[in-house]
Order: structure tokens, then C-alpha cells, then sequence
């Protein structure tokens, strides 16, 4: 990194507009650019000039969201999607095909199991999931079919932490991408290239927007992946026939997944980031170092006052000395565990329901990653859908209840957690 991590998040991936000056990045809201001339749109459409035709491949301020994201993570280049959950099928779109599997760990967002164990199977694709603590386990699970190894790196709802290095070892190993969601971390807490991931994903609706006004999503490449090593990635090595037969990684090198996902993944799957979105992200952005710091300060004030008290079973939060996962923090997010952690309160399920009912400054919502402090009952919502077996091994039993911790004043978030312990187990 040639500038410091606070300087691009203002910087990175934007100029004064060309056009007008204008020192903001403008939210150029338009569906098509005019061509220059016939040959200027045929050069674009064949790849032989970068620029812009139409919205839904390309847009200057989706553009420059995509760069900054991609310098904040260390990456060569990145591609923004509609949403986290879009991000994530974009990423393995070029690996996969019907037959194919990737190996997932078990802690994951629960949409994200949802979407790997049920959507999947509509396109032939599978997921083995696998405890990512059990190193040989994982190494176990990839067969000759297997394209991606899939973790978070602080995974959600628990806020425990992958042990990245090692399992980027087991799929460098068997010659595969690993691809690690970061949203829970943001490139500011953690920045999975440097630990050995081919990929990061992010849900930008979360830290990287921060204020809960829009939804998107973004794949960040490393460009150090080999797609040609072996013939397993046959859309990014071989002759792409839905791309004139263009050879990506050999035309394009450390670009081949940025240019794929775009010219391929964009154009036919259509998720799309809208340029108001990025605007929003793009605000977001230029306070993310010193949002998680807070948000990192105050979880971990939050989740030591919770362990002390005797309504309160125990707290997962990695940055508590007693979790398991704590030893890991140091080496994979120094900057802290983040800020999204479960506890589990004494008298169980009725419990949890009480307690998500009488908190007052905490918002009952399906989201995360916001300034304003959120709580909600993994088991009854976001993890519905998954086995009691799931839920207990994503780390989201009946008996625990997920805080995503905010920036506000930390005293009124501990206030409001006493009194609505209070109210639930009394
Ligand atoms: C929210 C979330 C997603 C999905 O992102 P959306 O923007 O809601 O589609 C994926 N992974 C993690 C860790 C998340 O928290």
C-alpha cells in the first residue's frame, strides 16, 4: 500500500470530474454513453478499448466505488453487485458448473446457507460444509470437483475468526480460489489478500455503507491466481464462448476476473449496482477507519460488561481474553474482533424474545453493521430456515440473541441492555 488506509478511503479510485471539476464524485445517473463513432463502439464492445457503454456493465460512479473498495483491500481490481448475496454468486459464476462443488464452513451468515444449500442445487451446483476449525477436515472435503473454498473471515452471527493463512494453504494446495467474505471485518479491521485469499466478497450494505440506507454488494480480486494452471476453470483459461471465444486470463492476466465478471457476469445476470447506491457507499466510505474503531471500541465494552453479568450465559465476542477465538485476533484482525457478537440469556428462547422486545435504543432489525446499535434473535429469523443442527454449529442456538453494536455513547447501550435484562428474566 503506497498511501495510508485513511487517505484512499477518502481518495482511492476518484479525480476532480473531468467535465465539470466537481469535487465530489457526481452520481452520474444516466443508462448509456454516446459513442465517439462506429469504430469507438465496436472497439468497446470487443474489448479492445476500456470505457463505457451501458449501465448495467459499467458506471463512473459505481467505478469509483469498485476502485477504492479494490485499493482499501489490497486487490487489482473489483466489480460491485445489487447486493452481498448478488456478490457472492458473481464470484463463483466463472468457477462453476453443474457437478461442481465448493467447500463452505459452517459459520456463515444464514442467508448465505440458504443460498449455498438450497439455490445451488437449481444450477447443479453444491456445498459441503465443513467445520473450519477441523484444518483436516476441510482439506478432506475438496475432491476433483471442488472450485472454491468459501469462509468469512470474522463470521457472522458469532464474531468468530477464520484462521485465514491455514485454510488459504489447503486450497492453494489442491490448486483452488479461496474466497473469504469480509464484511464483518471491512478492509479496515482485515484484509484477507494479505492472509492468502483469491477473492474477497463484501455485503457493502453493511460497514462499508454504515448507515443502513442502501443494499450492495462487491468481489474484490487479488490477481495472483493461476487460472491456467490447471483445466479447471475452463471460462476464464480456455476460449470463452459466450465472449467470442476470448482467452480472459491469457488477454488480460491479473484483470481476467474483473473483466469476466464484467463483460460476462454483469451482462447476463444483470445484478447490477445502481449509481445511487455507490454514491451512498461512497459517503460511507471516506469515515470507515474511524467508524470501526469506535464500533470495535464499544463492542468490546459491551460484551466485558455482559460476561460479568449473571443474566447472561456467556458472550462469543473473539475479543473477550476468554473466547477460544481470541488468540486469533492478533494475527488476523489486529485492529479488533469487530463489533457483531451473540450472547446467550439465561432462561433461553422466551427469554431472547423478551429481552429483543424491550430494548429501547437498540433496533429490532434484520441488519447489521450500522451506526445506530441492532439486535436481533438469529434462531427465530435470519437462521429460520436452517436445522437446529445448523443453527447450533453458525453459532445461532434458540438461547442467544446478536448485537451489532453501534457508535453511539457507550454508557446509554449498556443502560438500555440492563434494563431489558431486567425485564426478560424477571
Ligand atoms: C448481510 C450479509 C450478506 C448478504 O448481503 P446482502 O447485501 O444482504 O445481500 C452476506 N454475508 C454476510 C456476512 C452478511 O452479513
Amino acid at each position: 500500500m503506497t498511501q495510508g488506509f485513511d487517505t484512499l478511503q477518502v481518495h482511492a479510485g476518484t479525480a476532480p470530474d473531468p467535465a465539470t471539476g466537481a469535487r465530489q464524485v457526481p452520481i452520474y445517473q444516466t443508462t448509456a454513453y454516446v459513442f465517439r463513432d462506429a469504430d469507438h463502439a465496436a472497439r468497446l464492445f470487443g474489448l479492445q478499448e476500456v470505457g463505457y457503454i451501458y449501465s448495467r456493465l459499467t458506471n463512473p460512479t459505481v467505478s469509483a466505488l469498485a476502485n477504492r473498495i479494490a485499493a482499501l483491500e489490497g486487490g487489482v481490481g473489483a466489480v460491485c453487485c445489487s447486493s452481498g448475496h448478488a456478490a457472492q454468486i458473481m464470484a463463483l459464476f466463472p468457477l462453476m458448473g453443474p457437478g461442481l462443488n465448493i467447500v463452505a464452513s459452517t459459520r456463515l451468515y444464514g442467508g448465505t446457507i440458504t443460498q449455498f444449500s438450497q439455490t445451488f442445487k437449481r444450477f447443479g451446483w453444491s456445498a459441503r460444509f465443513v467445520d473450519f476449525d477441523d484444518e483436516a477436515a476441510v482439506a478432506a472435503a475438496i475432491d476433483d470437483d471442488t472450485r472454491a473454498v468459501f469462509c468469512e473471515s470474522i463470521s457472522n452471527p458469532g464474531g468468530y475468526v477464520t484462521d485465514l493463512p491455514a485454510i488459504a494453504a489447503i486450497a492453494g494446495k489442491a490448486g483452488i480460489p479461496l474466497i473469504v467474505d469480509n464484511t464483518l471485518a471491512s478492509p479496515y479491521l482485515c484484509r484477507p489478500i494479505e492472509h492468502g485469499a483469491t477473492l474477497v466478497v463484501h455485503s457493502t450494505t453493511k460497514y462499508l455503507t454504515g448507515n443502513g440506507t442502501v443494499t450492495g454488494g462487491a468481489i474484490v480480486d487479488a490477481g495472483t491466481f493461476d487460472w491456467s494452471a490447471s483445466g479447471k476453470f475452463p471460462s476464464l483459461s480456455a476460449p470463452e464462448p459466450a465472449y467470442h471465444g476470448l482467452k480472459f486470463h491469457e488477454a488480460l492476466g491479473g484483470m481476467a476476473f474483473t473483466f469476466h465478471s464484467i463483460a460476462i457476469g454483469l451482462r447476463d445476470l444483470g445484478m447490477t449496482m445502481n449509481p445511487q447506491a455507490a454514491h451512498y457507499t461512497l459517503m460511507g466510505i471516506e469515515t470507515l477507519s474511524l467508524r470501526m474503531e469506535k464500533h470495535v471500541a464499544n463492542a468490546k465494552v459491551v460484551a466485558e460488561w455482559l460476561e460479568k453479568d449473571p443474566r447472561v450465559d456467556y458472550v462469543t465476542y473473539a475479543g473477550l481474553s476468554s473466547s477460544p477465538w481470541n488468540a486469533r485476533v492478533e494475527k488476523i484482525c489486529p485492529k479488533g474482533a469487530g463489533a457483531l457478537f451473540t450472547f446467550a440469556v439465561k432462561g433461553g428462547y422466551e427469554a431472547c424474545v423478551k429481552l429483543v422486545d424491550a430494548l429501547q435504543l437498540f433496533s429490532h432489525v434484520a441488519n447489521l453493521g450500522d451506526t445506530r446499535s441492532l439486535v436481533i434473535h438469529s434462531a427465530s429469523t435470519t437462521h429460520r430456515q436452517l436445522t437446529p443442527e445448523q443453527q447450533q454449529a453458525a453459532g445461532a442456538a434458540p438461547n442467544v440473541v446478536r448485537l451489532s453494536i453501534g457508535i453511539e455513547t457507550v454508557e446509554d447501550l449498556i443502560a438500555d441492555l440492563d434494563q431489558a435484562l431486567t425485564a426478560a428474566t424477571a
